[in-house]
């Protein structure tokens, strides 16, 4: 049996001292959070949902875990939408639903290889590759084009009587 290390405060949980998170415990509430959205989320987000679950991490605390997770390969930032998500495979981009916000990822090394070769024949020197395409989803794609179809067929004249003719 181990003993339990000796405190002031041990006796009566009333007095006993917040405690205190470790990395460990951030990393682990932070992954969390981002395993529960469906979507990528900011900093900000994540520390509001931190207060939301009762576990509050300051947006400071969120910003140096989530840079530690990015190290180990945990978290992946999306640059145009400066939020967050779980990276749980390797891909070569990101495809960005304008109008859900839901993230594809894209496999291709091609992409980026042909960005590489396109890059050296300039003469230039690669620090950072972020390949991010903003766009619909094929649901959002479908949507819209049902009610863009429907919204135009009801602007359209309902009577005419002589066909347009370009100028
Ligand atoms: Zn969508």
């Amino acid at each position: 049996m181990r003993a339990a290390p000796l405190s002031l405060h041990t006796a009566d949980s009333k007095f006993r001292l917040p405690v205190r998170r470790t990395p460990e415990d951030l990393d682990a509430l932070i992954l969390d959070l981002l395993a529960r959205s469906n979507r990528p989320i900011s900093a900000y987000d994540i520390s509001h949902r931190s207060m939301d679950v009762g576990r509050p991490v300051v947006p400071n605390q969120v910003y140096r875990t989530l840079a530690r997770l990015i190290e180990r390969g945990l978290v992946h930032r999306v640059e145009s939408l400066s939020a967050y998500m779980l990276r749980q495979q390797s891909f070569d981009g990101c495809m960005i639903c304008d109008q859900c916000h839901t993230v594809q990822l894209l496999s291709n090394p091609e992409v980026i290889s042909g960005l590489e070769d396109c890059a050296q024949r300039l003469g230039f020197a690669i620090q950072r590759t972020v390949v991010e395409l903003h766009g619909h989803c094929r649901d959002c794609e479908a949507n819209i084009r049902a009610t863009g179809d429907h919204e135009a067929a009801l602007a359209l004249p309902t009577v005419s009587s002589s066909p347009i003719v370009g100028v």
